[in-house]
């Protein structure tokens, strides 16, 4: 007898007009495989899509037939919600069409542009979207769940600068989310993730910006912990154009200090200034006098070169562990338990990152969109990054145990995008106060759940399966 895996293959074969792959085929093995090693998934089926009608499609029988369905953009999900065991990928590579008006200064992408595809384009007019730092992510992603990177503080979040979104909801329908049109749903976008539909165009809005001041420097030994402290008094008081991240790792055979072996606790320091250069100088020296640093270096760079200079060192296909939270202020102790830790890293690549929101983000009210915590600044990520398979539990482990000695100095809350795929009793957590309303913008545009594959919302379960026609306001 056909199982329901072969019966939606064949009914999905019949009508969908993009690309599909299956496990016998050559292609499945590169294709099923997403950024992170750790989610090592076997879809039943990948479903490329080109155009919106073939989302429509995929959704339409994917849902008659139940099938869980990843929605996949750029796949960089750490948690590894781009791709599922045994369901349907529903990939958005082949939609990463962009279009600038340079005029009114908006960008119209496609739901699967990478921020690659935005910064060219956006750039050969000399204008910015503010997103993240490693240009292989996927826009989709992480817009939907906030997006934070070098131009946050004078520009707000990512969610913060999209005008319009168009999706294909549970039901296969097209809706439009703008502050005019389906305003609940457009609130939620904004932070609340993957779970309300799949989003097929962004309307994105730009700023002008064609290069930036950058600063960096290695700092090593008892110099580590005063410059993080001075780091932590400096940046409530800085101006939105500076945006200046820490990252506690092990030097590098690139970044050893004269007369040490490398793989020593480090601190790599970058220091982004937007507004103009004199100014900018000024800050720069007076960072870089602290610490003494090594491996300085003061240069104007353009705006691609900003966004691409991590690529390198975040690959596909390592294995990475996460966890992430907030912090309202960093005590002594916990900058202490944080240099304990860099002591004790297993792994050359795993770092603590630690970063400053403030500036526009935080102007924005904290019910104006859904996005979970505005209010406490600091945010430290704990990012496990290593090869093999065999060192998973000591990583994994190490990640744990600091985090578990932070964790009663944070603040409540976490950013979405930045949990790893055990942390779902987490996700009410990083939207608080917003929950009950998500749940509700939820049960009126997903009330199955067909869209569970993320950090997931899930709707009232009363529900009756069907759209209803009031917004829940
Ligand atoms: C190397 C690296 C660097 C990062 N740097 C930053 C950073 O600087 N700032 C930051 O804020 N975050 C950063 N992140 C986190 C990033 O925002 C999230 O991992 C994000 O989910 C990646 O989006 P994606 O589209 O690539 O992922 P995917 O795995 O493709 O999707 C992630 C989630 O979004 C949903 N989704 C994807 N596309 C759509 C769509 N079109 N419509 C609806 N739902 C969709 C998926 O269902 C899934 O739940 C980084 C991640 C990595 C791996």
């Amino acid at each position: 007898m056909e199982d329901n895996t072969e019966s939606f293959a064949r009914e999905l074969k019949a009508v969908f007009k993009g690309e599909l792959l299956f496990p016998t085929d050559t292609d499945y093995p590169e294709a099923r495989r997403v950024w992170n090693a750790l989610a090592d998934r076997n879809p039943a089926v990948i479903a490329r899509c080109r155009k919106i009608s073939d989302v429509q499609t995929a959704i339409r029988v994917a849902s008659a037939a139940c099938m869980p369905t990843a929605v996949r953009c750029g796949g960089h999900s750490l948690a590894g919600f781009g791709s599922c065991d045994n369901g349907l990928v529903l990939d958005l590579s082949g939609m990463r069409g962009i279009l600038i008006d340079e005029n009114s200064r908006r960008a119209y992408a496609q739901g699967g542009c990478l921020l690659s595809t935005i910064d060219t384009a956006t750039q050969k007019v000399g204008l910015a979207f503010p997103a993240g730092v490693v240009s292989h992510t996927g826009a989709a992603g992480l817009i939907l769940g906030g997006g934070t990177g070098w131009l946050t503080r004078r520009f707000g979040m990512s969610c913060d600068n999209v005008e319009r979104f168009t999706l294909v909801a549970a039901d296969a329908s097209i809706v439009r989310a703008s502050a005019r049109e389906n305003a609940e749903l457009f609130w939620a976008l904004r932070g609340g993730g993957g779970n309300f539909g799949v989003v097929t165009q962004f309307v994105l809005k730009l700023h002008p910006l064609a290069s930036v001041l950058l600063g960096s420097g290695i700092c090593g030994g008892e110099g580590i912990s005063g410059v993080v402290r001075h780091w932590r008094d400096f940046m409530p008081e800085a101006p939105d154009d500076l945006k200046w991240n820490l990252s506690l790792q092990l030097s590098r055979e690139s970044t050893a200090r004269p007369g040490q072996g490398h793989h020593e606790p480090a601190l790599a320091e970058t220091i982004a200034w937007l507004g103009d250069k004199t100014s900018g100088g000024h800050y720069l020296n007076h960072i870089l006098s602290i610490g003494n640093p090594t491996h300085v270096k003061r240069e104007t760079v353009s705006l691609t070169e900003l966004q691409t200079m991590a690529d390198q060192e975040f690959p596909r296909g390592r294995r990475y562990y996460t966890k992430s939270g907030y912090f309202g202020t960093l005590d002594d102790d916990s900058i202490g338990q944080m240099m304990e830790a860099l002591a004790s890293i297993p792994s050359p690549s795993s770092q603590i990152e630690l970063a400053y929101l403030g500036g526009a983000a935080a102007r924005v009210g904290p019910s104006e969109a859904a996005f979970g915590s505005r209010a406490a600044p600091y945010i430290v990520n704990i990012l496990g990054s290593w090869e093999q398979a065999s060192a998973d539990a000591e990583n994994i482990g190490w990640v744990r145990t600091l985090f578990a000695k932070l964790r009663p100095a944070m603040a409540p809350g976490v950013y979405i995008n930045f949990m790893s795929g055990d942390e779902e009793d987490r996700v009410q957590e990083a939207y608080q106060g917003h929950w009950r309303r998500l749940v509700a913008i939820k049960t009126h545009y997903d009330p199955g759940n067909f869209f569970r594959l993320n950090q997931n919302i899930p709707p009232r379960r009363s529900s009756s399966g069907t759209r209803r026609e009031k917004q829940p306001d």
